[in-house]
C-alpha cells in the first residue's frame, strides 16, 4: 500500500530565503490568473497579492489569508484542507498541485497560480471538476453493477480476502482532484479522453468481485482512442498524482490485458 507524503514542488530557483532560516519571513508574491467568464467585461489577467510567510504555511493558508484580508472576490475552492476533497487542485508554478497540500516553503519567493486547464472556468482558480467527472462517470458506468439492484443491506457481507481489499483501497483512494486529466497531454486533444482517472476507475471495478460485470465488458468501455489506446504513455499523470496512485501501470496493465483479448 501506497505511504502518502505531502506534495512538494522543487524551487523553481533561489529566488528568496527558505521559511524556517533564521531571519525575516519572507514576503511571497503570489501572482494569480485572474478571469470571471461569467462577467462580459472581465479579461484574463494576472494579479499578485503579497503574503508574510509564517511556519508550516500551504497555499491554501495563503490564498485565505488573501480572501479574507486583501481581496474577498478571489475566487477558489477548498472542502477539506487535507488532501481528501480534491477542490483546491490549481496549477501551481506550472504544475497541477493541491493548494492545501503545498508547503510555500517548497516554492520559490514568487508563485504562479493558475485554474487546471481543461475543466470548465468557474472563475479565477475554481473550475468545475464535478461536471466532468459525472460525465466521464456516466460514460464508463463507474459504479458497482451487482445482480440486485436493491440490495438487502441488513444481511453480512461474505468477507473480501484482505489482500484483494487492499489492491482495491489502493485505487479507490482517488479523490477525483483532476490533476491527471490537466496535466495530460491526450487529454488536450482528445476532449472525450477519459483520462486516467477514469481508467483507474475502470481497473478498480475490474478487480471487484461484487461487480457482475465481465472482463470483456469493462474493456469495451475503453478499448479505443478515448480510453487506454489513446494514452501516450507522457507519465505526467503519474507522476503529479498527489494520491500517488500507481496510474502508469495500470493503464500499461490494462492495455496488455486488452491486447491478450483482441482488441487493438
Ligand atoms: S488519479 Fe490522482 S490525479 Fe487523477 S483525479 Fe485521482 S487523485 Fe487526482
Amino acid at each position: 500500500m501506497t505511504i502518502e507524503t505531502p506534495v512538494r514542488i522543487t524551487p523553481r530557483n533561489a529566488n528568496g530565503a527558505q521559511a524556517g532560516n533564521s531571519g525575516p519571513p519572507r514576503r511571497l508574491e503570489l501572482s494569480v490568473l485572474r478571469h470571471n467568464p461569467h462577467v462580459a467585461a472581465s479579461v484574463p489577467h494576472w494579479q499578485t497579492y503579497e503574503v508574510e510567510e509564517a511556519d508550516g504555511m500551504t497555499l491554501f493558508i495563503a490564498l485565505t489569508e488573501i480572501r479574507e484580508q486583501q481581496d474577498p472576490s478571489l475566487q477558489f475552492d477548498f472542502v477539506c484542507r487535507a488532501g481528501i476533497c480534491g477542490s483546491c487542485a490549481m496549477v501551481i508554478d506550472g504544475r497541477p498541485a493541491l493548494a492545501c497540500r503545498t508547503l510555500t516553503k517548497s516554492l520559490g519567493r514568487q508563485v504562479t497560480l493558475a485554474p487546471l486547464p481543461f475543466f470548465e472556468l468557474i472563475g479565477d482558480l475554481s473550475v468545475n471538476t464535478g461536471k466532468w467527472m459525472r460525465g466521464m462517470s456516466e460514460r464508463l458506468e463507474g459504479w458497482l453493477h451487482m445482480v440486485e439492484h436493491q440490495p438487502d443491506i441488513s444481511r453480512i457481507e461474505p468477507a473480501m480476502d484482505p489482500d484483494l481489499a487492499d489492491r482495491i483501497y489502493e485505487l479507490d483512494r482517488c479523490i477525483e482532484c483532476g490533476c491527471c486529466v490537466a496535466a495530460c497531454g491526450t487529454a488536450r486533444m482528445r476532449e472525450d479522453f477519459v483520462g486516467a482517472v477514469g481508467l483507474n476507475r475502470i481497473a478498480r471495478f475490474r478487480l471487484d468481485p461484487r461487480d457482475t460485470r465481465s472482463d470483456a465488458d469493462h474493456y469495451e468501455l475503453i478499448g479505443d482512442d478515448n480510453g487506454v489506446f489513446g494514452c501516450m504513455s507522457l507519465l505526467a499523470c503519474h507522476d503529479l498524482c498527489p494520491k500517488q496512485l500507481p496510474l502508469s501501470t495500470q493503464i500499461a496493465y490494462l492495455r496488455r490485458a486488452m491486447v491478450r483479448q483482441g482488441f487493438k
